[in-house]
């Protein structure tokens, strides 16, 4: 009898039958404690009630049968081919399986061994045979024959075989049963669970199949009940231990703002900036996230946002990724801003403005990037004077990259920060953060275009708050999406050719070159060439992430004011350039782009008040390629396509960043547990917002440390 907490301790090697070499290959294979062991559920199950016997086995319908290797041979009629025939018996009868061009069958099926056979049987030659029929191997000739009415089928680990893992397995739940339940007996009568040592020994050893389904949801909800713990304690941690700044809207700052605007800010706008500006009254420093599709209005939400806080007499910063991206959305501020009719006579010196000049409250917004980007602006002032104004508070808002925070800016008051785009954001960044707002901690708002399906937001970004722009502003009409073989390029450039003719825009993307930015370039070019010459009549210009950032910016300004009609760019296009006159992309090689990438991409068309149209140029080579394309095709709801390029690409591989969570899961798959993670969730911050430290659920508190000791050690201080 031990807790669970106790097993993640107990080394693999403990267990009946994994001594030695065994349990150090399945260390390797990361199964390295007992716990672990039992968390490695079985594939399949194989029920010997449902099985044939061979001599009434039904012709050419899908069956399983369960019998005895008696022989096997590789033979090879002619060169490059492998016929693998094997003879197995029950006790009514023996037939024959053949498999082509897998020779290692040979070293799987040796005689005696126990296998199941799944597949359909046919006649041939006066004789029964199953011809490529998938194998699951129950026991090899040395474990014995396997006994109970369903056999489970535990893949290998590390050359470990399942028979092996399934007697080991059953050693290890015999000295572990039973097993004391940490969840409070409400919670497992509320979500219909059954006990928890139960349900280890059901889902590796049910006596039906059928009972395997309630014995893996009670798993599943403890695995997503304890990582929902850690985020909730995470979080209230945060909110413990800084001190926020409490905003207070007195001013009339934002309110002129959006009544200044030339539109109504949507229902699903107003809806986040409530959430937003109820975080900003608190004392505890915001922590969330914004989520809204491209074109869904964030940049309002976010300079709203700024504005409250500089309503407080505090300074703003508005974070994005590039350069680029940087100086369109100071454009983007200034333009919002002037929209609203704030805009004090645009042009003393751009780099830095007063807005209000006269009577009302003045906003002072200033650009700061690398070393160049000011001095473009405005002879008169240097970098150096920027940041200067910057530490003296003169300056009220500043935009510039997520480097902001890096480099040696210095703020006077920094009160709300607004990150676009920024997935990595985590501990490190709120600590510089801090140090830059000196006596309380920023509110932060990040802003993500990158649909998150809520299954992931939910263990990923558990312990951020989540706002989603939900709506899209009126008027839009979803971008028109065609696939096209690159044979038939013609028939895009004829549409880009039209709209240009119509006083349009396109952007060609050219094809992704792995992992090289200068071999990219140089495809780039010389697509741009390529291009330049098949629509000479066309004004075509180009821009890839080579090009040094001030050309790039010329670049992007003659595109913006419309004296290049076809912009041949690489990715450096992908996040948030905003071209309202642009209505066509067109995707070389579309089916080397990841789903959200093309999705991305597509986004960038369709913005102002003409439809977009996106053409994929494809010919995919593997399924997976041919299913994000026919996905591009078939919808524009970003939340569904994020959905679909999660089941295409599984959960192994979620984000490089912020993947711990969702990398412990063992048995969970988070895309069809989703209710189950619901309950978990709210039964976790429900049980921390009533008992914060854990301190009356001891023993759930150590299994939390001991499953996720290393990502909240903090936990270890008390
Ligand atoms: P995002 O940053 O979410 O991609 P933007 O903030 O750039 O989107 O907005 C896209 C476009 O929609 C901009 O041209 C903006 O002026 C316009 N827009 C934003 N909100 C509204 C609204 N409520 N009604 C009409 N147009 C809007
Ligand atoms: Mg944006």
């Amino acid at each position: 009898m031990a807790t669970l907490a106790k097993l993640v301790q107990v080394d693999v090697s403990a267990v009946k039958g994994l001594g030695g070499k065994r349990s150090e290959s399945l260390r390797k294979a990361g199964i390295g404690s007992v716990s672990d062991l039992l968390h490695h559920v079985p594939r399949r199950y194989i029920d010997r009630s449902r099985r044939s016997p061979i001599s009434k086995v039904p012709i050419d319908q899908e069956v399983t049968i369960l019998g005895e290797v008696v022989s096997v041979k590789d033979r090879r009629p002619r060169r490059n081919l492998h016929i693998i025939e094997a003879v197995i018996k029950d006790e009514s009868a023996q037939m024959k399986a053949v498999w082509f061009n897998q020779s290692f069958r040979v070293r799987q099926l040796q005689s005696a061994t126990e296998v199941a056979l799944s597949g359909k049987v046919e006649a041939f030659r006066g004789s029964l045979q199953m011809k490529s029929p998938e194998v699951d191997v129950l026991a090899n000739q040395t474990e014995g024959l396997t006994v109970g009415r369903v056999v489970p089928v535990h893949s290998t680990v590390g050359g470990v075989g399942p028979g092996y893992l399934r007697r080991a397995i059953h050693n290890a739940i015999g000295r572990s049963l039973p097993m004391p339940d940490p969840v409070p007996t409400e919670l497992l009568a509320a979500n219909g669970l059954m006990d928890r040592g139960a349900a280890f020994e059901t889902i590796h050893f049910p006596e039906e199949v059928e009972q395997a389904a309630p014995a893996r949801k009670r798993l599943v909800y403890d695995e997503l009940f304890r990582l929902e713990l850690a985020l909730a304690m995470q979080k209230r941690h945060q909110m413990e231990t800084s001190q926020g700044i409490v905003h207070k809207f007195d001013g009339e700052l934002v309110s002129r703002f959006v009544a200044g605007l030339p539109y109504e800010l949507t229902r699903a706008q107003r809806k986040v900036l409530e959430e937003i500006e109820s975080d900003l009254g608190t004392r505890y420093p915001m922590h969330r996230l914004l989520q809204g599709e491209v074109g869904s209005g964030k940049t309002v939400v976010a300079v709203a946002t700024l504005l409250r806080g500089v309503e407080g007499g505090w300074q703003g910063a508005l974070m994005a990724p590039t350069e680029v991206l940087a100086e369109q959305h100071y454009l983007g501020v200034r333009s919002l801003l002037a929209d609203a009719s704030l805009s004090p006579g645009l042009g003393s010196h751009l780099g830095m403005e007063s807005l209000f000049d006269g009577g009302g409250p003045a906003v002072h917004v200033g650009l700061l990037t690398g070393s160049t980007a000011v001095a473009n602006y405005d002879a008169e002032i240097t970098r150096q004077q920027l940041a200067d104004d910057i530490a003296s508070g003169q300056v009220d808002l500043v935009v510039g990259t997520h480097a902001l925070i890096q480099e040696g800016v210095e703020f006077s008051r920094l009160g709300v920060a607004v990150i676009d785009e920024q997935h990595r954001f985590g501990v490190a960044q709120r600590v510089l953060l801090k140090e830059k707002a000196g006596e309380a901690e920023p509110d932060v708002l990040i802003m993500t275009a990158t649909p998150i399906p809520r299954t992931l937001s939910m263990t990923l970004y558990g312990d951020l708050d989540v706002s989603i722009i939900d709506e899209m502003p009126p008027g839009r009409t979803p971008v028109a999406t065609k696939a096209l073989s690159k044979l038939d390029e013609a028939k895009a450039w004829e549409v880009v050719s039209h709209q240009v003719e119509k006083g349009r825009q396109a952007f060609v993307v050219c094809p992704l070159v792995d992992d090289s930015p200068k071999v990219e370039a140089a495809s780039a070019t010389a697509e741009f060439e390529r291009l330049s010459a098949l629509m000479s009549d066309l004004r075509v210009g180009l821009i890839h992430g080579q090009m040094r950032s001030a050309d790039k910016e010329a670049v992007m300004a003659a595109y913006r004011s419309g004296e290049i009609d076809v912009l041949v760019a690489t990715t450096v296009i992908e996040v948030g350039i905003d071209v309202p006159n642009a209505t066509v992309m067109v995707i070389e090689d579309a089916q080397r782009f990841g789903l959200s990438q093309l999705h991305q991409l597509r986004g960038r068309v369709g913005r102002g008040k003409h439809p977009g149209r996106c053409i994929l140029l494809a010919d995919p080579t593997t399924t997976e390629g041919e299913d994000r394309i026919a996905a591009m095709v078939a919808t524009t709801d970003g939340f569904r396509l994020a959905e679909e390029d999660l089941r295409i690409r599984g959960q192994g591989t979620v984000f490089g960043t912020r993947q711990s969570g969702v990398k412990d899961l063992k048995i969970t798959d988070i895309l069809s547990d989703f209710d189950i993670l619901v309950g978990a969730r709210r039964d976790a911050f429900a049980m921390v917002d009533s008992d914060p430290g854990l301190e009356e659920h001891r023993d759930l508190r150590d299994e939390v440390l001991a499953f996720h000791g290393s990502e909240v050690d903090w936990l270890f201080v008390s």
